[in-house]
C-alpha cells in the first residue's frame, strides 16, 4: 500500500469505505492508493450522491480529500449502469490547466482496475486538434477541462451532446468566479439538460454569496455541506513577516538557506519572471539549488515539477506569482487590471508538504496573500509562512534590487494583519540577529554584482528553451515509462554566470556563534609535528615503526 498524506482531522474513523457498497474495481483502487477511511467531506457527498441523487455545494478545500468526493460516486455510478455505456456521463471543471491534469490523473487511479468501461479525457491536454476530436468523438465517460476549453470544444464538435450528462462537478467554484469564467459557466447551461438529468457537485473553499447566482441557474434543491473541521487548518500555520530593504531581502535569504534556518520543503514566491531567474541565480553561486516554476514554461514541464517537488525531489521551488490582485480598499490601485489567468501556482494545485511558504516578494493584496500561504499547513498538517516586507522609506534605493510593487509592501502588511485577526491569526515579527548578517554582505554582494540583466535574459530563453524540448520527451517519456522521474531534473544550474567556487562553501569564521566549530576544543594543529615524528621513529634515535599487525600476535 501507498502511504498517503492526509490529517487524522479529516479522517472519518467511523466509517469504512467498504460500508458505501461500492463497485469492487473502484474499491481494489481505493485500497491501492492507501486509504484506509473515508475523510469526512468523502463520506457525506459519497451518501449523498449514491443514496439521495442530491446536488452538492461542498465547502471544501485542496486538501480534505475533495477530489475523490466527488470522483468515487461518479465512478461507481457509470460502472454499476451498464445501459448508458459509450456515452459521456460526467464532466469535471476545475479552474486551471495544471488542475485539470492532476484530476484526470486521479481519475485514472480509480479506473486502474476498470479495464475500458470507463474512457476518460482531459481537453486541456496539449495534443493536437485532430487527436483530441477523435478521442472527443470516442465518447470519453468522464472529461475534465477548463470552462473555456469545453466550450471551444462544444462549439467546434457538434457530436459531443452533453443533454443527458449525469453528473457536472465543478471544482474551485470561487476561483471559477475569480478567474472570469462566469460567461463560459453561462454559456455551458445551453449544452446541458440541467436540473432534469444532472446531478451537480459545486466544491469550493468558501462558501459566499459569490457562488449564490451559479447555485440558481446550475443546482435543485442542493444539499449544502460545511465542515466545521476545515477552518482549523489555519490554527497550525504559524506567520511571520521580516522588515527589510530592497537589497537586504538578498542577504536574507541567502543567510536563511545557506544556514538552513528554515527547515523542509519551501516553496518561495517572487513577483515578476526575471526576479526568479536573478534569485535563482543569484542563490546557484552559493551553491544552493532551486527549480523554478513560471507561466512562461510549457504545462507539461509544470506539471512535471510539481509532481517532483511532491515527491520531494526539490526542496525549494522558485513560484512566479503576477496575479496583480489589489484589495477592494486599495483606492490607490483600483483602476490597474487584475491578470488572473488558467494558470494557477499560488491556488489549487495541491503542493504537498510545504513546511515554509516564503514571500520573497511581497504579494499585492491581502487576497493573494491567503491564497500563497495556504499553500502549507494543509490537511492539518503544520506549517510557516514567512514575509520579506520592504519598508516605505527604503523603497527604491537601490535600483538594481527594487521592484515597483514592493513600495506598497507595508500597506499590503497591514491590511493582511487586519484581515488575519479577524480570524484570530497574528503575523508576528522573525526573531533574527541582524547583526549576524553583515558577515555575509560581502559575499552576497560579489554574487548579486555577477546577476546581470544579460545573464538573467539568457538564462530565461535557455530555461525555456531547454524545457520546451523536455516537456515534449517528458510527454512521450513518462507515457511510456510513469515510474521514470529520474530522466529530466527541473533544478539543474542555468547557464554559467561565474564559476567561483568559493562561494558556494561558507567559512567558519562567518558562520554565527552558537554552530561555529569550536577551535579551542581542536587545541593547535602544527602543520608539521617534529617533536612526534621524532619519536615515532624519524632518523635521530626514535623508536622503530609500530607495526600494527605483529602487535596482535601473541
Ligand atoms: P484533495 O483534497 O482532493 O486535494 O486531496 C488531498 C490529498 O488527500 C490527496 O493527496 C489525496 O490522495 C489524499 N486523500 C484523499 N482521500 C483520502 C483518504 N480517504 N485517505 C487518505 N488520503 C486521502
Amino acid at each position: 500500500m501507498t502511504s498517503v498524506a492526509v490529517s487524522k482531522d479529516y479522517v472519518d474513523d467511523t466509517v469504512t469505505f467498504d460500508s458505501f457498497n461500492l463497485d469492487p474495481r473502484l474499491l481494489q483502487a481505493i485500497n491501492k492508493l492507501g486509504y484506509d477511511n473515508p475523510t469526512l467531506i468523502q463520506t457525506q457527498t459519497i451518501k449523498l450522491s449514491l443514496e439521495q441523487k442530491k446536488d452538492i455545494i461542498a465547502k471544501a478545500s485542496t486538501g480534505s480529500g475533495k477530489t475523490a468526493a466527488y470522483c468515487i460516486p461518479v465512478i461507481h455510478s457509470i460502472l454499476v449502469d451498464s445501459l448508458t455505456r459509450n456515452q459521456t456521463q460526467a464532466v469535471i471543471l476545475v479552474p486551471t490547466k495544471e488542475l485539470s491534469k492532476q484530476v484526470f490523473e486521479f481519475l485514472n487511479q480509480l479506473t486502474v482496475y476498470c479495464g475500458n468501461l470507463i474512457k476518460t479525457l482531459n481537453l486541456n491536454d496539449t495534443i493536437s486538434e485532430q487527436l483530441q476530436m477523435s478521442l472527443v468523438n470516442d465518447s470519453p465517460e468522464i472529461i475534465v477541462s477548463t470552462p473555456a476549453k469545453l466550450i471551444s470544444v462544444l462549439e467546434k464538435n457538434k457530436s459531443l451532446n452533453l443533454t443527458n450528462l449525469k453528473y457536472l462537478v465543478i471544482d474551485e467554484v470561487d476561483l471559477m468566479i475569480s478567474y472570469g469564467y462566469n460567461d463560459d459557466l453561462d454559456k455551458l447551461t445551453n449544452y446541458l439538460n440541467l436540473k432534469q438529468t444532472t446531478q451537480v457537485f459545486m466544491m469550493s473553499a468558501t462558501l459566499n454569496e459569490d457562488i449564490n447566482d451559479l447555485k440558481e441557474k446550475f443546482c435543485n434543491k442542493p444539499a449544502i455541506l460545511k465542515l466545521q473541521d476545515l477552518d482549523n487548518q489555519n490554527k497550525k500555520l504559524i506567520q511571520y513577516y521580516i522588515k527589510t530593504n530592497e537589497f537586504d531581502k538578498f542577504l536574507l535569504i541567502y543567510v536563511i538557506l545557506k544556514l538552513a534556518l528554515i527547515k523542509g520543503k519551501i516553496l518561495l514566491f517572487v513577483n515578476d519572471l526575471d526576479r526568479g531567474y536573478k534569485l535563482k541565480l543569484f542563490l546557484q553561486n552559493f551553491g544552493i539549488k532551486s527549480c523554478l516554476l513560471n507561466a512562461e514554461l510549457p504545462v507539461n514541464s509544470r506539471m512535471h515539477i510539481v509532481e517532483e517537488f511532491n515527491k520531494n525531489v526539490y526542496n525549494l521551488l522558485i513560484a512566479t506569482d503576477e496575479s496583480n490582485e489589489y484589495d477592494e480598499e486599495d483606492e490607490l490601485d483600483k483602476s490597474k487590471p487584475s491578470n488572473a489567468s488558467d494558470y494557477g501556482v499560488s491556488r489549487g494545485v495541491d503542493f504537498k508538504n510545504v513546511a515554509c511558504v516564503l514571500n520573497f516578494d511581497m504579494p499585492t493584496s491581502s487576497k493573494s496573500y491567503i491564497h500563497r500561504v495556504g499553500r502549507t499547513a494543509r490537511a492539518g498538517k503544520s506549517g510557516m509562512a514567512l514575509s520579506f516586507v520592504v519598508e516605505e522609506k527604503e523603497w527604491g534605493k537601490h535600483k538594481a534590487s527594487s521592484l515597483p510593487s514592493a513600495k506598497r509592501d507595508e500597506r499590503v502588511l497591514a491590511r493582511v494583519e487586519k484581515s488575519q485577526s479577524k480570524l484570530g491569526f497574528e503575523l508576528k515579527p522573525y526573531q533574527f540577529d541582524f547583526k549576524q548578517l553583515e558577515n555575509f554582505r560581502y559575499r552576497m554582494e560579489d554574487s548579486f554584482r555577477s546577476i546581470t540583466r544579460a545573464a538573467v535574459r539568457e538564462a530565461r530563453l535557455k530555461e525555456i528553451k531547454m524545457e520546451l524540448i523536455a516537456s515534449e520527451k517528458l510527454k512521450r517519456h513518462f507515457e511510456e515509462n510513469p515510474q521514470d522521474l529520474s530522466t529530466l531534473r527541473h533544478d539543474k544550474d542555468l547557464s554559467k554566470v561565474r564559476t567561483d567556487q568559493h562561494l558556494k562553501r561558507v567559512p567558519a569564521y562567518l558562520l554565527p556563534e552558537g554552530i561555529r566549530p569550536d577551535s579551542k576544543k581542536v587545541g593547535f594543529v602544527p602543520f608539521n609535528n617534529m617533536h612526534k615524528k621524532r619519536k615515532q621513529g624519524g632518523k635521530k634515535g626514535g623508536k622503530k615503526k609500530v607495526d600494527v599487525l605483529k602487535k596482535f600476535r601473541k
